[in-house]
């Protein structure tokens, strides 16, 4: 046997760094497919968007005001103003015929087209007469192309508005309204298989007899999977056997882009996880450095990868936050694949065993007192962390109460209070800049 994918020592056991690399290689990006614009929030371009149209498609004023030839008050002054003949009112919407001639203007209001002969708009507070229809009066000049709004200006017909890899977010939506797609190409988001494995698993509306416990996996990892921007297919559970582990992820990896388990990975009597995916297909790892949750099983079961998450609920969460959602992510074209990282300085000591990289439930926050505030600005940063609670693999209320993953690297024993160390923030997405 490969020693790499041989659960069984520690020696065996992959540094998560390799772990994280060699898993995220076996993914792929999906096909495109068109949505509609309204659907395509969070979703990432799979092709250039080009404009069909200038954006303005046309001079407008940026105000409520007159416009008029800049040359007929560039005299004006409050001891000499200037009068102009109102021609005509232009709503948003409206489009006036014909030409301002010299020593006329026109009300305007904002979105509305500058008529032609008009080259500036003067806003309405800045004129004598804000109500004026008949004759206006004006009581110092207006620079040319002054609170005019050009055509083309956001974008010119057949110039890109956005690029493939750009994530839609709101103004993007905005932008591809304005510049005509109705539909548009982007990565498909991946359909992920949920599988529980365990005897004692009863549902959530039953009450648990002896030696039961609920289900409490599948509606956390399910949700993860959402909150990760993909679609999830939940499964029954399974029975602790071979064979039924063998057909529930025969069926999942035939249904879906993406196939997670939990529990069943450790080396129980009645953990067939490993030995189902080493008897389906290739199996890549068993076992990573790190904490909790070394039990991380992965491979390719067909062509469809397939990620074996610890029971333990804290373990499970976790190995889906550091392993699945960054292949969820690139499976629907995103690039940045990891959360946010927060320098802070710890608030006590913490104590790991060597050689494995622990991530410890967290909470960040702002420095607020006057010493610790004065400390952590000595240190580089604003931010204090302490561990939340109870850091049992088996408890998920440190987690809802986390912030973020203390990352304590590998060659340590003790980090002590004091010490700089990363974050990895939960509470925000892989795109943004802290
Ligand atoms: P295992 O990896 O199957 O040995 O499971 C490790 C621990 O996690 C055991 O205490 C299980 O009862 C628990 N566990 C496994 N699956 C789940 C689940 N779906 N929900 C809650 N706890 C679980
Ligand atoms: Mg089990």
């Amino acid at each position: 046997m490969n020693p790499e994918t041989n659960p069984d020592t520690i020696s065996d056991t992959l540094s998560f760094d390799a772990a994280r690399e060699r898993w995220l290689d076996n993914i792929t990006r999906l096909a495109p497919e068109y949505v509609p614009l309204s659907e395509a929030l969070g979703r990432v371009l799979a092709a250039d968007a080009r404009s069909d149209i200038d954006v303005s498609p046309f001079d407008n004023s940026a105000m409520d005001g007159f416009a008029l030839r800049a040359a007929d008050i560039a005299d004006a002054s409050a001891d000499a103003p200037v009068e102009l003949a109102v021609a005509t009112t232009i709503a948003a919407g409206d489009c006036m015929e014909g030409t301002l001639v010299p020593g006329e203007c026109a009300r305007i209001m904002t979105g509305a087209p500058v008529p032609a002969g008009a080259d500036t708009v003067v806003k309405i507070e800045d004129t004598a007469t804000p109500e004026a229809t008949q004759r206006a009066r004006f009581i110092k000049p207006s620079p040319p192309a002054m609170n005019i709004r050009l055509r083309g200006e956001e974008v010119k017909a057949g110039e890109c508005v956005l690029i493939r890899g750009d994530l839609l977010g709101p103004a993007a939506i905005g932008l591809l309204a304005a510049t005509g797609h109705a539909t548009v190409p982007v990565y498909q988001q991946p359909t992920v298989g949920v599988i529980s494995t365990g005897e004692e698993l009863i549902d959530v509306e039953q009450v648990p007899t002896a030696g039961k416990i609920r289900n409490s996996n599948s509606y956390s990892l399910a949700a993860q999977v959402r909150a990760a921007g993909a679609k999830v297919r939940q499964y029954a559970n399974i029975h602790d056997t071979l064979e039924d582990t063998i057909a529930a992820f025969r069926q999942a990896t035939a249904e879906c882009d993406l196939v997670i388990s939990s529990g069943g990975v450790s080396v129980g009597d009645f953990d067939y996880v490993v030995e189902a995916v080493r008897s389906m297909g290739d199996l890549q790892f068993a076992s990573v450095k790190m904490r909790p949750g070394k039990p991380q099983t992965t491979g390719l079961i067909g062509r469809t990868p397939f990620f074996g998450l610890p029971g333990n609920p804290a373990s499970a969460y976790i190995g889906f936050e550091l392993f699945v959602r960054p292949a969820i992510r690139k499976m629907a074209g995103h690039t940045a694949l990891r959360r946010p990282v927060q320098k802070a300085v710890l608030d006590h000591d913490l104590n790991k065993r060597a050689g494995f990289r622990y991530f410890m439930r967290g909470r960040l926050r702002l420095a607020n007192d006057p010493t610790e505030y004065v400390r952590a600005l000595r240190e580089g940063t604003d931010y204090r962390v302490a561990v939340t609670e109870n850091q049992s693999s088996a408890l998920l209320t440190s987690l809802h109460h986390a912030n973020c993953l203390l990352v304590l690297p590998e060659d340590e024993t003790l980090v002590s209070a004091g010490t700089v160390i990363d974050c990895m923030r939960l509470d925000i997405d892989e795109n943004v800049v802290v």
